[in-house]
């Protein structure tokens, strides 16, 4: 009874708890000064164990995502997003527009996985592979404190006189900025057209590409200024993943907390005095080192990327005072009230059945998909016409999409009756060549003996062969007079 009392109390007295008599900082965004302007961040650097995992996650992360334009599966780019032209691999596999329900199916999908995530590990994935949070952390970050020195003396820089120093300081950040802006521009550049038109551009010059390159340029001027000047707003206020948290995070996700049961109430050690509060030494180390500027010690707030630099912050406190690392850590609002471990809710449940259902969906109808789509339709407004007295003809419009990577001549038969294919225009053959990623469209003639038709209109079945192999069989209709 004692304890539960006391926890009440620690919970009135922390901004976390029912009382939330400190929720004033949920006013205002942590980067606003009181008038409302916008505070430039200098977080301060870190060294601890997250820090290096997340250094070793964001290397592997970067070096997947430039060299993903280089990489091939059976010889095509393992993601080309083509849009422009209409053209789309993933993992090697060619997508078409007609193919836009699996694309439909499979975002669906991928948006059920990201709020299923969320809901039990929280923003994760914007703390360790967000390219926005990568790239600014572990890239142009780094950059910074290697140039300018940290936060403090990077305060200083910018509060002084323009000196040759301070000119030439910035020049060399600015300068390299700009150069890994337009990298990036690059490889963004390569996942959108492929890397040889990229190297046609880089080798004919822009005037030859003028699309591509104003492209080029319009992409390096954006990663530039996010990554120079707008920075942490594209997590607080850009980012619509951002704006979800507060109804997809509850009391049981995991999320970078402050354990307010142990660390509160919070104060300074004194020398030579027992114990009189709780392991928060109120250093504001885990305030400084965070890249949005909030108090995390506030409770669970949008700015808060689960960058996790607040707990090395924290944990290095830990180690010097001689108390146990993790007041800051990851863990569940629900689980430092109650010390309960992590535990699946319904609404967990319910996420993971649709994920799977819907998974399920798409790898059924991907395993069925088709890799040449043949469309048959009998030319509209067209009736039957007697080609001679023992032969009755119909005209038809086809379309045939060839989603592989090769040439195809594909040969048309009429199933299981005596009719003859004879394409318009191919010497009355009746083969039709589809070039590899192409659309083709043909028109045919369906030659049928008089003798063969017994209803006004026969059911008849169109079959394409590729090498001798059955690829396709399409249903229509055939017009002729009845004997
Ligand atoms: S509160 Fe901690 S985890 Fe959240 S953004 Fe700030 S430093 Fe990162
Ligand atoms: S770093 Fe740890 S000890 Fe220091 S103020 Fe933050 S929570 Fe308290």
């Amino acid at each position: 009874m004692e304890a539960q009392e006391a926890l009440k109390e620690k919970e009135n007295s922390s901004p976390l708890g029912g009382g939330r008599e400190g929720a004033s900082f949920r006013e205002k965004l942590g980067v606003l000064d009181k008038q409302g302007h916008r505070e430039w961040m200098y977080p301060k650097a870190v060294n601890g164990w997250y820090y290096k995992a997340r250094t070793v996650f964001g290397v592997a992360l970067l070096a997947l995502l430039f060299s993903g334009p280089f990489l091939r599966i059976n010889g095509q780019p393992v993601l080309l997003l083509n849009v422009l032209e209409r053209k789309f691999v993933i993992f090697g596999v060619a997508f078409f527009p007609q193919d836009f329900y699996l694309f439909a199916l499979g975002m669906l999908s991928f948006l059920v996985f990201i709020i299923l995530f969320t809901v039990v590990f929280g923003r994760v994935f914007c703390g360790w592979a967000c390219p926005q949070t990568v790239f600014m952390e572990m890239v142009f970050r780094r950059i910074e404190y290697w140039i300018e020195g940290d936060a403090n003396q990077q305060r200083k820089l910018n509060a002084a006189p323009w000196t040759a120093e301070k000119i030439t300081k910035k020049t060399a950040k600015h300068v390299i900025f700009f150069a890994v802006s337009f990298l990036i521009a690059n490889t963004f550049l390569a996942y959108l057209i492929g890397t040889e038109q990229l190297q046609k551009l880089i080798t004919d010059g822009p005037a030859q590409h003028l699309g591509n390159f104003v492209a080029l340029v319009i992409f390096t001027g954006a990663f530039y200024t996010v990554f120079a000047f707008v920075r942490e707003i594209v997590c607080i206020v850009i980012c619509p993943y951002g704006r979800l948290q507060s109804v997809l995070l509850d009391n049981s996700s995991i999320v970078v907390a402050y354990d307010y049961v142990r660390g509160e109430p919070r104060g300074k050690i004194k020398k030579n005095e027992v114990q009189a509060h709780g392991d928060c030494v109120d250093c504001k180390l885990c305030v400084h080192a965070c890249p949005t500027g909030i108090d995390i010690r506030n409770g669970t707030q949008l700015e808060c990327i689960n960058c996790t630099a607040c707990i090395d912050a924290c944990d290095e406190v830990m180690l010097k005072i001689n108390r146990p690392k993790g007041l800051i850590r990851y863990a569940s609002m629900q689980g430092i009230r109650d010390k309960m471990p992590f535990r699946f809710t319904p609404r967990i449940i319910g996420y993971s059945v649709v994920l799977v259902l819907l998974l399920t969906l798409v790898t059924v109808l991907f395993a069925v998909r088709k890799e040449v789509e043949v469309t048959v339709l009998r030319t509209p407004g067209m009736l039957y016409q007697e080609k001679d007295p023992r032969t009755v003809t119909n005209l038809y419009n086809a379309e045939f999409v060839n989603k592989t990577f090769h040439d195809l001549p594909l040969e048309l038969r009429v199933k299981g009756r005596a009719g003859q294919v004879r394409m318009v225009g191919n010497n009355n053959k009746a083969v039709v060549d589809v070039p590899k990623q192409e659309v083709a469209k043909a028109m045919f003639f369906v030659d049928m003996p008089k003798n063969q038709i017994h209803t006004p209109n026969t059911k008849l079945t169109i079959q394409a062969f590729a090498d001798g192999k059955l690829i396709s069989e399409e249903e229509t209709s055939f017009l002729g007079p009845v004997q």
